[in-house]
């Protein structure tokens, strides 16, 4: 079976697509979900999931917890003495679900999709590749989680371009991304966040009233105490998404320290929190131009999503109330396995595609004239740039600097830096040129890029005609056969959209509109041409696709006025 992971900061989940639906898996405690926390025992056998929670009070130099914060970076995490990778520590969690999902299902598991926070760069989506192959896993694909979200909520089934916004509240993280379906693809169009946000905060500002109230003694040296009181202030603020008040109740040398706690008071301390949920939101809207009446649905995730508190905050964010009615710290592994079911290609899921964005940019070095003529060498020419649906291919022309250059070099980067030398070099090619005068050698140089990391890098000198390529992809283990298949649909995607015919049927539909009218309305015929030259140009397939159909809707119109 292929199965479907939410690898979560504060918890883990696991699901598959099982007779026509999504079907969450629990673990051996019969839970469906699985806190993402790793300890190590006394006698070195290792614990993972709510058993390894529970000793963060009492062993806490023994137990990790939210290192997925440190995914892609070398930071180890040490457990009495033996120093993890977070990757180590993923790929624990990773193996425990798999195992259980096993054990309760009775096959093995296959192949497995993995989430991701939309804003995971290359180096946290390999890592977190890693962890699954740790874990035994054969890791399908990566799937963003907003995407997933919006899977489980069905944004399949509905039309183009009608957004979602996933609201998702973790642990400790915030996420706002905008999802919609364009053409059968599913796009994330834009994501913002505050990975300083979440559940945990709002514990932490409810125990201060609590330990206030309560009159617990503040003693530095007891970071237990500490432990002990955000851990009851955590089940009270739980323990108030589904009752008015509830009572804070510690015992700590001896005494018995108490509380009543209301809606009230954990609202009017986590005001300032509730206040930072608006900024991502409202950035989230503006980079995709989207205003709040445009979403079709407001989806909550994460388990911080059941407070009311914030329920309530985002109804007067949007004016209107947002969907739960799926689990919210459940909903990410549920879209995981409707992926899953994709992939299987189970005959009741319809044919839809899914997309990646480019984390970063790529591009080659150029060189500029400066004010007095001289080359500027080492500047960055972006071609794919960072936020490009995958897969993407995209062409750039240049031409040579010098009289009779001999060749010219092509270095190839990664990175946002407006100086290569900043960027990452992932490779270069050099193309020897015949002699001729600066600018007289033009050179086409196309990138064209997968979600699973393959780039490929052509260049055709077009006064010979010559062509050069360059292959570079981050996974050697690569099979052969599956190599070949991913460089085909690459190829299919190495045309300019100038040339595809069905652009081209359009401009000279247009074209003979021109000649057909006469006045503004030949010259509205004129300013579409050029507004669909100038959006052909920028290579964007969506955007082409947008302007297309408007510039259809508008021919189809002026045909349809014209008196006959
Ligand atoms: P993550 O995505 O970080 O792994 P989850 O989506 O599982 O996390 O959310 C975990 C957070 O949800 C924790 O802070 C937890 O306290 C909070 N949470 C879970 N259930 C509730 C509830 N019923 N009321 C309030 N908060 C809850
Ligand atoms: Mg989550």
């Amino acid at each position: 079976m292929i199965v479907g992971i939410d690898l979560g900061t504060t918890n883990s989940a696991i699901a598959r697509w099982h007779d026509g639906r999504a079907e969450l898996i629990p673990n051996a405690l019969g839970a469906t979900l699985t806190p993402s926390a790793v300890s190590l025992a006394e006698d070195a056998s290792v614990l993972v999931g709510a058993a390894a929670r529970d000793r963060q009070i009492t062993h806490p130099e023994r137990t990790a917890t939210t290192f997925k914060r440190l995914m892609g970076t070398s930071q180890k995490v040490t457990l009495d003495g033996v120093a993890f990778t977070p990757e180590d520590l993923s790929a624990l969690v990773l193996r425990q679900l798999r195992e259980d999902a096993e054990r309760h299902c009775g096959e093995p598991v296959t192949g497995a999709i993995i989430t991701v926070p939309a804003y995971f760069n290359d180096r946290q989506r390999k890592a977190t590749r890693r962890a699954g192959q740790l874990a035994g896993l054969h890791v399908e694909r990566l799937v963003n989680e907003p995407t997933a979200a919006a899977l489980a909520y069905g944004i399949v089934d509905r039309s183009d371009r009608e957004p979602f916004l996933v609201f998702d509240l973790g642990g400790g993280t915030f996420d706002v991304s905008i999802v919609d379906v364009f053409d059968g693809i599913i796009e994330v169009r834009a994501s913002a966040g505050d990975n300083r946000l979440g559940g945990e905060d709002f514990t932490a500002a409810l125990a201060v009233v609590a330990r206030a109230r309560a009159g617990v003694p503040s003693d530095p040296a007891s970071p237990r105490l500490d432990e002990a009181v955000r851990a009851e202030a955590e089940r009270v603020r739980i323990a108030l998404s589904d009752a008015d008040s509830a009572t804070f109740s510690l015992v700590w040398a001896d005494r018995r320290y108490e509380a009543e706690l209301t809606g009230a008071d954990l609202e009017a301390a986590a005001a300032p929190l509730l206040d930072r949920l608006r900024e991502p939101v409202l950035r989230a809207m503006r980079d995709c131009r989207l205003r709040a009446e445009e979403m079709s649905e407001i989806v909550l995730v994460g388990g911080a999503t059941r407070m009311p508190i914030v329920r309530r905050a985002v109804t007067r964010m949007f004016g209107r109330f947002p969907s739960h009615v799926i689990d919210p710290d459940r909903a990410i592994a549920l879209g995981a396995a409707v992926q899953a079911g994709l992939k299987a290609r189970a005959a009741d899921l319809a044919e839809i595609r899914l997309t990646d964005i480019c984390p970063f940019s790529l591009g080659t070095d150029v060189a500029d004239r400066g004010p007095q003529g001289q080359i500027l060498a080492g500047r960055f020419k972006p071609l794919i740039e960072r936020g490009t649906v995958l897969p993407a291919s995209r062409v750039h022309r240049f031409v040579t600097m010098t009289p009779n250059q001999a060749k010219v070099e092509f270095d190839i980067y990664q990175g946002e830096a407006r100086r290569v030398d900043a960027n990452v070099l992932l490779g270069s090619l050099s193309i020897p040129v015949p002699p001729r005068p600066a600018g007289e050698i033009a050179l086409d140089c196309r990138f064209s890029y997968d979600v699973s990391g393959l780039l490929e890098v052509d260049v055709t000198v077009l006064t010979t005609g010559e062509t050069h390529q360059l292959v570079l992809t981050d996974d050697e283990s690569i099979d052969p056969a599956e190599l070949a298949a991913r460089r085909a649909a690459l190829a299919a995607l190495k045309m300019h959209p100038r040339d595809e015919a069905r652009h081209r049927a359009l401009l000279a539909r247009a074209e003979r509109c021109f000649e057909l009218f006469l006045g503004n309305q030949r010259e509205f015929v004129a300013g579409l041409i050029a507004h669909f030259e100038t959006v052909l140009a920028t290579q964007e397939p969506r955007e082409i696709a947008e302007a297309h159909a408007a510039i259809s809707a508008r021919l189809d119109q002026l045909e349809r006025e014209r008196p006959s």
